[in-house]
């Protein structure tokens, strides 16, 4: 589990950017989290409820978003959500190596208070 370390710099950079942009209050952090990311949103959450105490983001609240693994089939050269951990081609039944999204661990906006 990564999760408190992945919070820590999470919070570090909307901290850093509040402060390049002037403000000393952040009310909302959104962040996006692939299904294969190995994050659990759970953990994550907890982690930050820790980790927001005595900073400008106390009172913030995150919202996590979790991003479906999309693969891409070569033969069918369509994209597709897999229903297993196989990630089988719905429509020939080809093995899917390529996996579109699903892995990203991103902090995608941020929400401050003018001050
Ligand atoms: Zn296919």
């Amino acid at each position: 589990m990564h999760e408190v370390s992945l919070m820590e710099q999470t919070l570090h950079i909307a901290i850093e950017n509040a402060r390049q942009h002037g403000s000393n209050k952040i009310d909302r952090l959104k962040m996006r989290l692939g299904e294969m990311s190995g994050v659990v949103p759970e953990a994550l959450q907890f982690a930050f409820d820790a980790l927001k105490e005595g900073t400008i983001a106390a009172e913030a609240i995150l919202e996590i978003e979790t991003v479906p693994v999309i693969c891409y089939c070569h033969r069918c050269q369509t994209s597709f959500h897999p229903a297993h951990l196989f990630y089988e081609c719905p429509d020939c039944g080809e093995l899917s190596r390529d996996t579109q999204s699903g892995r990203e661990i991103e902090l995608t906006s941020l929400e401050l208070s003018e001050q």
